[in-house]
């Protein structure tokens, strides 16, 4: 289990200070000017050794997205985006740094911004987040009092701020370039890519979206060092993660802890255990809604990082939201409930996504009944891989992967509702 000393957010559950005393009295804005004052190939460089891999769900190298952005501004400025949009159903990760701890969030920017050579910085804020953007707002406000933004920021003289824009409530504009598109007043529709937000993101300037946890890891990786952070996790899957547990478990929780840890010692040591004990768990979806589910039998020794669940179990960390699911659930309910969502969240742009969501979330009405024939499984499972792979963005994956999952893993549960329709069999059929 991680110690107490190796825990970046130390107030993740607000029982301390949130202000800037408090937060510096836990070890926040200590040096950062030292920091800065090394200079942006030593920022980036220490973020590339110490592994950290995005924490928004795709993983990507931090560090080396970071030196994707131009040395030399062209006459153009760069921009830092924060995305704060937190919107994946099972994560709520975000929502603690930024009401409890949001002055790793600011102090975090600062610095990424000056290793990308951006003035200015951008938090795009779910619009459920009301209370969350308080907080951060306060703790703005006090940076700027305290001179840690605004002119020569926490004297490292570098010019910066920091603005908070409040989405308005889609689901979609968590995704990079809708999110972009949103902050310019747009509609938020993703863009194709290439361009590359780096090339030409916000306002057509250079632009790099990074999460909230990814920046807000940062002061703390450079003051104890790569190695520090690469220490924990296998190899490729460094450092420590918050984890989102929800669901069927004694103690729904979030909780900072080493990546690669176990799956059983997650829930063991956090979460009080399973609902009725192991013998009851019957799928757990290991990173957000968008990743396939995993039978409850393959998760007890499953490795709870990147490389583990992709590789070895054919679904994903994601944001590392665990939903945990016991034998009181109906899997196909359950992910009939997320075709709904991802139906409702197609913003309509490429026709794969906008017919074959509604396509998919169809079908899926008639399988929680068991009102379908059995070949039509198979005919699902074609469209997902049809809708896969074939959109703008990857909101046509992260529709058509959880009922992936539920073919894969569960399609004798299926099978035995159609079968038992047919047969007027009730105990198969899904309860109203
Ligand atoms: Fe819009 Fe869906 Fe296409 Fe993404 S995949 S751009 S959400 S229609």
């Amino acid at each position: 289990m991680l110690k107490d000393q190796d825990r970046i957010f130390t107030n993740l559950y607000g029982m301390h200070e949130r202000t800037l005393k408090g937060a510096q009295a836990r070890g926040h804005w200590d040096g950062t000017a030292g920091l800065i004052d090394k200079g942006r190939d030593w920022i980036i460089q220490t973020m590339k050794d110490s592994g950290l891999r995005g924490r928004g769900g795709a993983g990507f190298p931090t560090g080396l997205k970071w030196s994707f952005m131009p040395k030399e501004s062209d006459g153009r400025p760069s921009y830092l985006v924060i995305n704060a949009d937190e919107s994946e159903p099972g994560t709520c990760k975000d929502r603690e740094i930024m009401r409890h701890d949001p002055h790793t969030l600011i102090e975090g920017a600062l610095i990424a911004s000056f290793a990308m050579q951006a003035h200015t910085c951008y938090i795009y804020l779910r619009g459920e987040y009301i209370r969350e953007r308080e907080a951060l707002q306060a703790a703005i406000d006090e940076c700027y009092d305290k001179g840690l933004l605004g002119r020569n920021a926490a004297g490292s003289g570098w010019d910066f701020d920091v603005f908070l824009h409040h989405g308005a409530g889609a689901y979609i504009c968590g995704e990079e370039t809708a999110l972009i598109e949103s902050l310019e007043g747009k509609k938020g529709m993703p863009r194709m890519k290439p361009p590359f937000p780096a090339g030409a993101g916000l306002y057509g300037c250079p632009t790099t979206v990074n999460n909230v946890e990814s920046i807000a890891v940062v002061p703390t990786i450079l003051r104890r060092g790569a190695d520090w952070f690469a220490g924990f996790g296998r190899p490729n899957n460094a450092g420590t993660k918050l984890f989102a547990i929800s669901g069927h478990v004694n103690n729904p929780c979030v909780v900072e802890e080493a990546m690669s840890i176990s799956f059983e010692e997650l829930i063991e040591k956090h979460c009080g255990g399973i609902r009725g004990g192991w013998d009851n768990l019957l799928a757990v979806i290991p990173g957000g809604s968008s990743v396939p589910c995993v039978r409850g039998e393959n998760m007890r020794d499953a490795i709870m990082d990147f490389d583990y669940l992709r590789g070895e179990l054919g679904s994903g960390l994601g944001t590392a939201a665990v939903i945990v699911m016991d034998k009181q659930t109906d899997i196909i309910k359950a992910i009939w409930r997320l075709a709904k969502f991802y139906k409702h969240e197609s913003c309509g742009q490429c026709t794969p996504c906008r017919e074959g969501t509604g396509w998919m979330m169809r079908v899926m009405d008639r399988l929680v009944k068991g009102e379908a024939d059995l070949e039509e499984i198979d005919m699902l499972w074609d469209v997902t891989k049809q809708v896969e792979g074939h959109t703008i963005c990857a909101l046509g994956d992260a529709a058509a992967w959880p009922i992936q999952g539920l073919i894969r893993n569960f399609r004798d549960e299926i099978e035995d509702r159609i079968k038992a329709q047919k047969t007027g069999r009730k105990s198969a059929i899904a309860a109203e």
